[in-house]
């Protein structure tokens, strides 16, 4: 069925005939979970935790799983619907099935998800429709909500732009941190735990539910996808050509057109809609580094709250029938993504809009114009909702690699860095020990320019701009320092986060700043004439140097610290270590694998 809202103020009646006629998100008669999201009401947590366990409770199908923790000090849950009452990850891969995990509440003042997840759990567990078959080959995880602590800080008073629900979380979790900012770093515990579920779980699939106040139209749902120019090219094809147009093909067929997140090329909807590129400090760009098919939805904020809950419900559905339908493709070109990135050379740091690549979109958007405040009498410049206008505009959604590095063949962490191993451990990747103290031929980065912004992001001074050069040196390294071969699946993960450039790296993110500060100060003072004296003794040519520019230079011959500082400069004492990046590149190591 294909609907075309061009009147939004027909838009309830539609809805009504549709709900009586296609899926049915509840009903309230065999629902085992009651919900209230019709009436504009989202659920606690504390009762989004009730009606899993309710549910858990009821179906052998379903079970509700405490998954490590969270900054609030509650369990991290994990709802997983499992048609052969099998909870186990490795056993469910071993019979080549496919997983689906659906985060929810990242942002509790954005709950559309939560709420359609449980409906989704309830009536998928009812075999509503048929929707159970869904479930032969396919595995559903629902995080019932991410940001426990957001979402126990619930109020009306947040997100002013915002009337519904009634009642939301905040933004920010229980250490304030915004997690769908914190996917890479990881700071939150929260973030911590859903790594070791990626790890655990491997999901094909990933889906991240979110509400946006962006620019104003008529769509209820938007989608962000990995922006595909950043998959691997057999996933890249697949998703570019196959999964999303069936998607949005799928979503055309419900009352909720979907249309890709609206980004308007030059704040102009007639320039047409940018692709979001994402960076591995969101949910999707998190998932492109383990190949994942990964997927955010922005439900629009000024649309009602149970149009939202409902829109969201129908992507889960058909997220869910298409990795079902194409669970043997989506597993077979995963897994030759994998194989291929243990081989995988070069690396994409930073990309490009390609700006002579679009397709056409139909877009349902509202005119700018000149409103008059119903609170203030005055006019403001905005969209105006008496002004819907469709049009086809150009979509743009092709990206080409601006930043590129060749990865070594190891990586060497000292492990002294161990914020950085824990997070290393926590995400897959698979490292070796020295097994004894040695001294190491590689290349190191030096820090030649970098730049942070002014005021805390995130809990850290991130770098926003990050220079480097490359020197080959000796270095020491100690028994039981880390050695990281870049030939494995978490390949992608490596080389983001240890590659100072990467746009989330552990580097951008402050976890390695020491380096960068001058501890031994060797100024020359008093002292240091008598050996500056002894080391010209010994070096004839900086002599020679220091003697001509004395006599070339009358300032300098006039000025005694101008020449120690001149002597010391051109000195070994001036040979320092700062912004000596700690993380090493090591090539061709492969005759020193006896050393771990
Ligand atoms: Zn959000």
């Amino acid at each position: 069925m294909k609907i075309s809202v061009r009147n939004p103020q027909l838009l309830p009646v539609m809805l009504l005939v549709l709900v009586i006629t296609s899926c049915n998100p509840g009903n309230p008669e065999k629902d085992v979970i009651q919900l209230s999201w019709e009436t504009n009401q989202t659920v606690t947590y504390q009762e989004a935790i009730h009606k899993y366990e309710k549910l858990d409770n009821t179906f052998e199908t379903a079970r509700l799983l405490e998954q490590g923790t969270t900054d609030a000090g509650k369990p991290f849950h994990l709802f997983v619907i499992s048609r052969d009452k099998d909870f186990q990850p490795n056993s469910i891969h071993k019979k080549n099935k496919r997983v689906i995990l659906v985060n929810n509440g990242v942002h509790p003042g954005e709950p559309c998800g939560i709420d359609a997840s449980l409906q989704f759990a309830n009536d998928i567990l009812l075999n509503k429709d048929g929707m159970g078959r869904y479930l032969e080959n396919t595995v559903i995880c629902i995080v019932p909500v991410y940001s426990v602590g957001g979402a126990l800080k619930r109020t009306p008073y947040i997100r002013s732009n915002q009337n519904s629900p009634e009642e939301r979380g905040r933004r920010g979790n229980r250490r304030n941190l915004d997690l769908n900012r914190d996917y890479s770093k990881q700071d939150s515990q929260n973030a911590q735990s859903l790594a070791s579920i990626f790890q655990i779980w491997q999901p094909d699939v990933f889906l991240d539910t979110h509400t946006t106040n962006g620019s104003d139209h008529q769509h209820t749902i938007t989608l962000i996808p990995v922006q595909p120019s950043t998959l691997p090219t057999v996933l890249e094809g697949f998703l570019r050509e196959k999964m999303l147009p069936a998607l949005y093909q799928g979503m055309k067929e419900t009352p909720y057109e979907m249309i890709p997140y609206v980004m308007f090329n030059n704040r102009n909807p007639e320039n047409g809609i940018i692709s979001y590129l994402q960076s591995p400090r969101v949910s999707t760009g998190y998932a492109q580094m383990f190949q994942v098919l990964g997927f955010m939805t922005e439900n629009h904020v000024y649309k009602p709250y149970p149009d939202r809950v409902r829109s969201v419900y129908h992507f889960i559905t058909k997220l869910s029938e298409f990795t079902s339908t194409h669970g043997e493709e989506i597993s077979r070109l995963r897994h030759k993504a994998q194989q291929n990135i243990r081989r995988k050379q070069t690396y994409t740091l930073d990309y490009k809009l390609d700006t002579s690549r679009s397709r056409p979109l139909h877009f349902m958007g509202y005119r700018q114009g000149t409103i008059t405040s119903k609170l203030t009498g005055l006019q403001y410049k905005g969209y105006d909702h008496s002004k819907p206008f469709e049009d086809t505009i150009p979509f743009y959604s092709h990206y080409n690699p601006v930043s590129q590095v060749k990865a070594p063949d190891y990586y060497i962490i000292p492990q002294a860095w161990r914020h950085v191993i824990h997070r290393m451990k926590i995400n897959g990747a698979l490292m070796h020990r020295l097994n004894k103290d040695t001294l190491l031929k590689v290349q190191s980065y030096y820090i030649t320019n970098h730049d942070h912004l002014k005021s805390s992001y995130q809990g850290r001074y991130y770098h926003n701009k990050v220079e480097v050069s490359k020197q080959q040196e000796e270095l020491s390294f100690y028994k039981g320092d880390y050695v990281v071969p870049v030939n494995q699946i978490r390949n992608e993960y490596i080389v983001q986060m240890l590659e100072p450039e990467g746009k989330d790296s552990f580097f951008r993110w402050a976890f390695f700043d020491p380096c960068l500060e001058r501890r031994d100060w060797n100024h020359p003072g008093v002292t240091f004439e008598t050996n500056a004296k002894r080391y010209l003794e010994t070096h004839p040519e900086l002599k020679e140097q220091y003697l001509q520019k004395k006599q070339q230079d009358p300032g300098f011959a006039r000025d005694h610290m101008a020449q120690l500082e001149y002597i010391f400069n051109h000195s070994q004492w001036s040979k320092s270590i700062i912004g000596r990046y700690p993380v090493a590149r090591l090539e061709q190591g492969d005759n020193l694998k006896h050393l771990w």
